[in-house]
């Protein structure tokens, strides 16, 4: 049986890691297909149950160094979401060990690179003078000195470059720390040969000159990179920790009359549960009892408490303010809302983005291609310097740009550039309700021209209300509403709600309907006391042929009402008003749509002056009414072919080809439905404003991965050929491999922390 899992890995250190984890567990038999992620150091495996077991496929790895995490126990959110809870807490807590870890090999070796500093930059200021020569009994002194702090520093700290280098020559596998590796151990050899050889080779080389401060201050940069890339990069994930901080650990139910206070994994469905002032709704559930306003700003980014009386939706995570009541607790454990949001942040977060094929591309050639530089460029060095500048001044020269080019060229800020992007925009995305199903989606986003948005629910609250009543030919008012009333409440549509309500409220009783059939994108029909009645729009009147007070129509759909017409095969027995209220935020947002350049459009099945009085009051750009459901797509595909990127918006039910159609689909999620298969954004609370914010995140996250890749690649760029050397003959210009280690630390450090920016952008 095939299964797929997301694994973290251990041992992830680069970009080029990615590549090789990749390679290797694909060849292991069973596997189908690896997805590997630096940013979130996991990776997605699919594989036969049967054939291979995830601790086969650690074992795969643990010769290259690196190991799956494959108990269940450590898993984020796989078998049983408590376990998977307690399961990232662990794995966090082992990132912060491994960081302390890094802090204190760091620590230790901050002073001796200091000194190596010192002692180079001594000599390079003597010469110009600034200070007196250095005398011979300190220089003998620091001679050696520091073959022993670069031992330490490449063996102790620089263990993990070493151990790499003895890989790539036992396996064959070379990654980034392979590059640095072999770069800091030649400086290393090469000093070590000239200390232990003095004498004998003083005729042929420049023996006064060692790289053991190469080694030493190299590996302090790359450390220190290191270090603070974990640092940034454990709080590019605080978004999932934060959501799942949201859980409560524990729930008030009810229990053979008593109130009991018992774990959270207990809970079952059914369970009465009692919710006091400022505590956390433990579960998802339905009100029995008592009313309170709720918070749910954590979930859906709505800042206002939000009312909860019988009967209404109560989600888990959500803080209740002042009241106390009691739910019935439907959802529990993996299958709350909570629990959905994070598995979808969660899986938007370690996917990749389209933009990520050409770093991952690059950065997988990378690796061999500057080995192989390097090795021309010292070459080079050997070959040509030696004419002009002497053997021994060569050699020295490409020894240094061997080593600058090996630890320049590290892929690293290469690797991380759109992961940590990614994580962090979808991260605050869910902070503010939006929820993005995966990074492609996110990417998508920013090409948007078009907004499509259909006007129930979206423009308007979705909660029509009967405004009036017309009765013809003989029936009363009463009559017109009880039949209605019967035949919707049969029907989802929001209309058929507001008549539903209001012979609810005027205690009109409904009575039973036969042969029920709904009419797409028109209404619907049903046999009541053996007479065919018909409830919908003007077109349904019209298939059946029938004349209707068209005065009264016009009137008040130019109002911005809906009619819902009822009647036999013979003759209209009456005509109802409902009219639904236009979101308070609707028109800014579509304002703040307009600013971005992108055009909306209306999709409405809803009549046409009806449709065309709403667009008109908050500012829509072009209305497409009275649309079958089954046309709706077709109007996407339109707007594609005339060269619109086109978002479109919609409830998801009736919406859902459309919603595929689009080049994203943005669901609006009402109550716990958020597992909307057919949008690629998810909206909680159906809010509008959102539309624009998720844009906006959108535009956002690209700005910063673009900012990134141009960054990382700009240093390589540069870096390569001034490391190589090939200046030199005209400028003079070489670079240090000290500079080199700290550009590369740089470049990492600051890929990370601009994607981190994102997180205080107002959206
Ligand atoms: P929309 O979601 O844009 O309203 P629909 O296809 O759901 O599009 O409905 C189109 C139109 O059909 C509605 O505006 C309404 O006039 C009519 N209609 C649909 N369902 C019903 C219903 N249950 N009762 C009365 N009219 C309905
Ligand atoms: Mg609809």
């Amino acid at each position: 049986m095939e299964t797929t899992r997301q694994f973290p890995v251990k041992g992830m250190h680069c970009a080029s890691c990615a590549n090789i984890i990749t390679r290797t567990l694909k060849k292991v038999p069973g596997v189908s297909s690896v997805e590997v992620n630096y940013g979130t150091e996991t990776a997605k495996v699919s594989f036969d149950h049967g054939t291979t077991t995830p601790d086969h496929l650690s074992q795969a790895l643990s010769p290259l160094g690196y190991s799956l995490t494959t108990s269940a126990q450590e898993m984020n959110m796989s078998e049983d979401e408590h376990a998977a809870h307690l399961g990232l807490a662990q794995s966090k807590k082992d990132k912060i060990a491994e960081l302390a870890s890094m802090k204190a090999k760091l620590i230790s070796v901050i002073p001796l690179a200091l000194f190596s500093v010192l002692v180079m930059s001594w000599d390079i200021f003597a010469q110009f003078k600034l200070v007196p020569e250095m005398n011979e009994v300190w220089k003998e002194f620091f001679h050696h000195l520091l073959p022993i702090f670069a031992t330490y520093t490449l063996f102790i700290v620089g263990l993990p470059y070493v151990q790499a280098v003895y890989r790539f020559m036992r396996y064959g596998k070379a990654n980034m720390d392979t590059l640095i590796g072999i770069g800091t151990l030649a400086a290393f050899i090469y000093s070590f040969v000239i200390s232990a050889f003095e004498d004998t080779l003083r005729p042929y080389l420049n023996v006064e000159y060692s790289y053991y401060d190469v080694t030493i201050v190299v590996i302090a940069f790359i450390t220190l990179g290191k270090y603070l890339e974990a640092k940034s990069k454990l709080r590019t994930g605080s978004a999932i920790e934060k959501l799942l901080n949201l859980q409560a650990k524990t729930a008030l139910v009810v229990r053979e009359g008593k109130e009991v206070e018992i774990p959270i994994q207990e809970v079952k469905h059914g369970d009465v549960i009692v919710v006091k002032p400022g505590s956390k709704i433990p579960v998802d559930g339905i009100v029995v009892d008592g009313s309170s306003f709720i918070d749910e700003s954590m979930i859906s980014g709505e800042p206002v408490p939000v009312e909860k009386k019988k009967d209404d939706i109560v989600i888990a995570g959500t803080l209740n303010t002042t009241g106390s009541f009691t739910f019935t607790a439907t959802k529990v454990g993996s299958e709350t809302m909570l629990a959905a949001i994070i598995k979808m942040v969660q899986n938007a977060q370690g996917s990749k983005a389209p933009i990520q094929a050409l770093a991952d591309k690059i950065s997988s050639v990378f690796v061999p291609v500057v080995l192989v530089l390097s090795f021309i460029a010292l070459i080079a060095w050997l070959g040509f310097g030696t004419q002009y500048l002497g053997f021994s001044q060569a050699l020295s020269y490409g020894l240094v740009s061997f080593v600058g080019i090996l630890v320049i060229a590290c892929p690293c800020a290469l690797g991380l550039a759109t992961p940590t992007a990614i994580i962090v925009g979808v991260g605050k995305g869910a902070g503010e309700g939006i929820l993005i199903k995966d990074a492609a989606t996110l990417e998508k986003l920013h090409h948007v021209t078009t907004v499509v948005v259909d006007k129930t629910g979206t423009v308007t609250k979705g909660k029509p209300e009967l405004v009036s009543i017309d009765t013809q030919n003989g029936m009363s008012e009463d009559e017109v509403i009880g039949i209605l009333a019967s035949l919707e409440a049969k029907s989802e549509h929001p209309i058929a709600h507001a008549i539903v309500t209001y012979a609810q409220e005027k205690h009109i009783s409904t009575k039973p309907v036969g042969s029920f059939e709904s009419i797409k994108g028109k209404g619907l029909k049903g046999v009541i006391d053996g007479v065919e009645y018909y409830a919908g729009n003007v077109k349904l009147v019209d298939d059946l042929g029938l004349d209707v007070d068209t005065a009264l129509i016009e009137t008040s759909t130019k109002e911005g009402k809906t009619p819902v017409i009822l009647a036999t095969k013979k003759e209209v027995v009456g005509i109802v008003m409902v009219a639904d209220a236009i979101k308070a935020e609707a028109k800014e947002s579509i304002d703040k749509l307009h600013k971005l350049g992108i055009k909306v459009i209306m999709l409405t099945g809803d009549n046409k002056n009806t449709a065309r009085f709403i667009a008109d009051q908050v500012g829509i750009d072009e209305v497409v009414a009275e649309v079958l459901p089954q046309d709706k797509m077709d109007k996407i595909k339109a707007l594609q072919h005339a060269g619109e990127k086109v978002a479109m918006t919609g409830d998801g039910i009736n919406d859902a080809p459309a919603l595929a159609q689009a080049d994203v689909g943005i669901a609006m999620a009402t109550g716990t439905d958020v597992a909307i298969e057919s949008a690629g954004i998810i909206l909680l609370n159906g809010d509008i404003s959102k539309l624009s914010k998720a844009i906006r995140l959108s535009v956002f996250t690209m700005r910063g991965i673009k900012q990134n890749l141009f960054w990382a690649f700009i240093y390589n760029i540069i870096g390569i050929p001034i490391a190589s050397g090939i200046f030199y003959p005209l400028f003079g210009w070489m670079l240090s491999p000290v500079f080199a280690g700290a550009a590369m630390a740089f470049s990492s450090v600051s890929v990370v922390l601009n994607s981190l920016r994102l997180k205080n952008k107002k959206l």
